[in-house]
């Protein structure tokens, strides 16, 4: 769902071109589930309610509104951010013109969807979900990666969310199961975000091979398609690496 937890991350970036937007990466009391296999960013955490709302405030300032589209990333879920975050967000992007706001979510709390989507509503604020899918395969989704999600047909989480990720790259995955992916992705929901597997501290690791056939027969298919967001290294929205020594 994010990118991976490194020292002193780089917590806001603006992305310019598909679906033009700023995003800002915040701290929450950490992710529930936790056992994904490919992941390690939920180490981006912290149980200090007070000094998680001291550093999103100190991220959320920096927010200027400029395409009125905000994306809010917590290695996590947005249940897992405090309420003072919470309403911290609402009153940015009141106060900045902000009039669609994205948040990432496990399907563990998929019921707390709507109520979301209804308090902001109430501001005149549009909220988009997404959520790492990562594979509609179930083998590979719940026995390799343990993706803790046991609802398989795109149509009924299309109920609950707006967007998508997938991961590729990972050994069991074929040119036939990435295609049927992007396409049952594309066809249920109106974005999605497609992450290659990078090497982390994470038990499951690249496939090379895996890689060159996405790269080779897919990526030239996608990579201009306004829906389709392609990360090819886990930084590439501008969050989550290390920021320049100072
Ligand atoms: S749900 Fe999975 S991918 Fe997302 S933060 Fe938790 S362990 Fe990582």
């Amino acid at each position: 769902m994010t990118p991976p937890i490194i020292y002193d991350p780089v917590r806001i970036s603006v992305i310019p071109d598909k679906n033009p937007r700023e995003m800002v990466m915040l701290r929450g009391c950490g992710c529930k589930w936790k056992k994904c296999r490919f992941c390690d960013y939920h180490m981006d955490a912290s149980p200090d309610a007070q000094a998680n709302f001291e550093l999103n405030r100190s991220v959320l300032d920096l927010v200027t509104g400029q395409y009125g589209c905000l994306e809010v990333i917590n290695s996590g879920s947005f249940p897992e951010l405090d309420e003072a975050t919470m309403n911290y967000i609402e009153k940015v992007c009141i106060d900045r013109g902000i009039q669609r706001l994205h948040f990432e979510c496990h399907w563990m709390y998929r019921k707390k969807c709507e109520a979301l989507r209804e308090r902001f509503r109430q501001k005149g604020i549009t909220i988009q979900l997404k959520i790492g899918v990562e594979s509609f395969d179930h083998e590979m989704r719940e026995n390799v990666m343990v993706k803790g999600m046991a609802e398989d047909r795109p149509e009924e989480i299309a109920r609950y969310f707006d967007e998508i990720c997938l991961l590729f790259g990972l050994t069991g995955q074929s040119l036939a199961s990435m295609e049927k992916d992007i396409r049952l992705g594309l066809q249920y929901f109106k974005r999605i975000c497609i992450n290659l597997m990078v090497e982390n501290t994470a038990p499951l690791k690249p496939d090379a091979e895996v890689i060159r056939i996405f790269m080779e027969n897919l990526y030239p298919l996608y990579r201009d398609n306004p829906r389709v967001d392609i990360l090819l290294n886990n930084t590439d929205f501008g969050v989550g690496g290390e920021k320049d020594a100072e």
